[in-house]
């Protein structure tokens, strides 16, 4: 009934992100199918019980499994080089998914310190009150690391570069040592995208997307994607996620198809874009520091060279003058728009402390990287000239 197009072992990330996963109807339509449907039909009553029995493999309900979904699903797991995905209805759906269906009360996680706000009141609010204890250690400190897993583990969690700060965590050390203590690792691999970094090459066991931010690209959509091994995701994940619900919408599984059709082009574009703002700020007079993993004077240079195949399409940098300068700085930008989205076409701007971070007490926001002057630019799909012109014209303003 349905033909899944045949994909060649040899092609290249930018032609799988075009065709990866796709099943063409009898009608052989050109681009992927919505399929907006709760439910599916049986040919008879012997039918549903195979079905339900798991004897033959097929879509029962939507909450279960959709066929548009399957194919972002299909299409992200192929990018990934994972055994299978599950796709979910936002970022947050996903990383809260990927933790809860792995630990019980008793039960450990160790995690990296720089978090976004939401990953980290899971972490240090929700699993807590079930039983799980979280214990966080500076991303960057492999000793911290090997202290902190120096116990049995059930799961570790890190986003690497992390939200806003961009600090890296060392993954195929801090996988060594994760196995070691027997705990799954998980990544929340956004910033990086997962064309800049394949968290499952250098150790890592599962993989969380925010689907949101460069995977839609456009400013649409919420979505989440979690991937890993096909025994992780049918075992483990498939369980949780089929009986608590946080199921992706087959409209909104399109429009990310959609996007990772365009991935390849606008991350490549963004992240040019991205050092070459970081470059060209890079010593201003009105700047403490430029964050941004590819510069010479990156802390974790060396780290990113050997993880990430591009510096991503987030650049960090802090006003000297702190919270005044900083929003003096964002009321003068004509063209980068304030918002605490990221990943999109758009250029956006944002200051961590006042929005995404607020939540934080200021000893934990210092202990991220977060200062007060600190703003985290979301480079889009503008002509890099005309960004660095607005960046530097604010900046003289602030
Ligand atoms: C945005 C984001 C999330 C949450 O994703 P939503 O789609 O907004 O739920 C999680 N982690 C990181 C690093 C993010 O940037």
């Amino acid at each position: 009934m349905t033909n899944k197009r045949e994909i060649k072992s040899h092609w290249r990330s930018a032609t799988r992100l075009v065709h990866a996963g796709q099943s063409r109807s009898g009608f052989k339509e050109t681009a992927e199918p919505i399929y907006f449907t709760s439910g599916y039909i049986y040919e008879n009553a012997e039918e549903a019980e195979a079905a339900f029995n798991n004897s033959q493999p097929r879509f029962v309900y939507s909450r279960f499994g959709n066929p548009t979904v399957a194919m972002f699903e299909e299409r992200m797991a192929d990018l990934e080089g994972a055994g299978a995905a599950r796709g979910t209805a936002s970022g947050m759906a996903a990383v809260f998914a990927a933790l809860a269906c792995q630990v019980k009360a008793g039960d450990r996680i160790v995690s990296s310190d720089a978090l976004f706000g939401s990953c980290q009141y899971i972490l240090a609010d929700i699993l807590p009150k079930w039983g799980v204890e979280c214990v966080f250690v500076d991303g960057r400190d492999n000793a911290a690391w090997a202290k902190a897993l120096s116990k049995p583990t059930q799961a570790v969690f890190l986003e690497t570069p992390s939200n806003p700060s961009l600090r890296l965590v060392d993954l195929e050390t801090v996988s060594t040592l994760a196995h070691a203590a027997g705990a799954t690792v998980v990544v929340d691999n956004v910033f990086a995208t997962p064309l800049l970094q394949q968290p499952l090459k250098h150790g890592a066991d599962v993989v969380v997307y925010s689907a949101t931010k460069h995977i839609d690209g456009q400013g649409r959509t919420l979505g989440g994607v979690i991937l890993g091994s096909q025994k992780f995701i049918t075992e483990t994940l498939q369980p949780f996620l089929r009986h608590t619900g946080p199921s992706l919408s087959p409209m909104n599984a399109w429009v990310l198809l959609k996007g990772l059709e365009t991935l390849e082009l606008r991350v490549t574009r963004q992240a040019a874009s991205a050092e070459a703002i970081a470059r060209q700020l890079s010593g201003n007079p009105k700047l403490a520091q430029v964050l941004y993993p590819t510069l010479e004077d990156f802390p974790q240079r060396a780290l990113a060279q050997r993880q990430m195949s591009g510096g991503g399409t987030m650049v960090g940098f802090s006003l000297k003058g702190g919270k005044p300068a900083a929003f003096k700085f964002l009321n003068a930008l004509e063209l980068v728009l304030i918002s605490n989205n990221l990943g999109d076409a758009k250029s956006l701007a944002t200051h961590p402390m006042t929005t995404t971070h607020q939540r934080l007490t200021a000893e934990q926001r210092a202990a991220q990287g977060i200062d007060d002057g600190l703003i985290r630019v979301s480079v889009g799909l503008e002509d890099p000239a005309d960004l660095i012109e607005d960046l530097e014209k604010a900046l003289a303003a602030a």
